[in-house]
């Protein structure tokens, strides 16, 4: 199994060399992103390895089966990244971790709600100054809250077990309902009751061409005031220009994102000495109610373990069999 693991990260490494010797891998670590430029340093390899922000379009696939590529590697469950039908046309399979722990970026959606409410990142700063007051500060209950959840697949369902705990009323759509999730009080309502009625709206759908944008002018204006946005699922879900008018006009009244339209060549690398250029990331950063990690969602020890390993046996089983069960078509 040769293998070329591209954005390899110190915690990629980690992950996966207790597996190399069980799985008789030959990894070549390779720290830049893929893209076109650095497609060829997979000459050699039969398998890419890539994440989230790798671009697996139909240049580098095209250049890639040039150099003996037969197989892309995702380290991730969504595949808006991958040309799909280049792919297919190309004889490239696409395997991917389609689940390794819901839990993880349901817990961080819940994370980044209970933090803009109740301003732990602002407190801890005014506490480690000295400065004890309380004004600016207050949150509200979440009990009895209406939450709009989109997307009920594995973590959108996580995230309702969750808020139902806090004693949230859950408003829901998904294109496929579920009936088990529906049994346990959830609602199912349309897009726009549930935009009418959310306190929270927090998104869990996939990137798709019909959920590009979802959240617009259009769709916030058919908000409540003051809404609180989280967004743990993929960056151009959301309009950023619309979400940067709704913030000043005091629609939106929090904003938690872990993912960002523009996060390519910005998210998991260090910029702390550089100018950032993107000006439309940097005015979202001065919102006193806007809170952004890093696409930091999927990263707990067992979800990094599981990916590790799930990908590793994808590898394995394409290899042996010439298919996967998380084989993407
Ligand atoms: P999943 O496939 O289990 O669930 C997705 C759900 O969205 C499904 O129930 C599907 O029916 C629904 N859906 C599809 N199109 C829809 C639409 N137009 N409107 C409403 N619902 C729609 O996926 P999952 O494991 O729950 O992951 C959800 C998303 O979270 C992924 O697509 C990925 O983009 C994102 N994610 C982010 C991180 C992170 O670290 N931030 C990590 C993992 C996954």
């Amino acid at each position: 199994m040769k293998i070329a693991m591209f954005s390899t990260k110190p915690w990629v490494h980690q992950a996966f060399d207790p597996l190399v010797a069980s799985f008789h891998a030959d990894i070549t670590w390779l720290e830049p992103r893929l893209e076109p430029a650095t497609a060829t340093l997979a000459a050699g390899h039969e398998v890419a390895c890539v994440f989230v922000n790798d671009q697996i379009d139909a240049t580098v696939l095209a250049r890639m089966k040039d150099v003996g590529v037969g197989l892309v590697a995702l380290r991730c469950a969504g595949f808006n990244n991958v040309d799909l039908k280049a792919a297919s046309r190309l004889g490239i399979g696409v395997v991917r971790v389609p689940a390794y722990s819901p839990y993880a970026v349901a817990e961080h959606a819940v994370g980044l709600m209970l933090c803009l409410n109740r301003r732990f990142h602002r407190a801890w700063s005014r506490v480690l100054e000295g400065n004890f007051t309380l004004d600016g500060l207050l949150g509200f209950d979440l009990r009895g809250k209406t939450v709009g959840v989109v997307g009920t697949g594995k973590i959108g369902q996580v995230v309702c077990g969750i808020l139902n705990g806090f004693g949230c009323r859950i408003l829901a759509y998904d294109t496929y309902p579920n009936a088990v999730l529906a049994a346990t009080g959830v609602e199912y309502v349309d897009l726009s009751t549930l935009y009418a009625q959310s306190d929270i709206l927090t998104l869990h759908c996939p990137l798709t061409p019909e959920t590009r944008h979802l959240i617009d002018a259009e769709s916030l204006d058919a908000m409540r005031n003051g809404v609180m946005i989280i967004n743990t699922s993929r960056g151009p879900l959301i309009d950023t220009a619309a979400v940067i008018a709704a913030l000043k006009s005091g629609k939106i009244g929090y904003l938690g994102l872990d993912v960002y339209e523009e996060e390519h060549g910005l998210f998991f690398e260090d910029h702390s000495q550089e100018v950032i250029q993107d000006d439309v990331f940097v005015r979202l950063q001065t919102f006193p109610n806007v809170l952004i990690t890093a696409h930091q969602a999927f990263f707990t020890k067992e979800a990094v373990d599981n990916i590790a390993h799930t990908t590793m046996a994808n590898i394995r089983e394409y290899l042996e069999t010439g298919t996967s069960g998380n084989r993407v078509d």
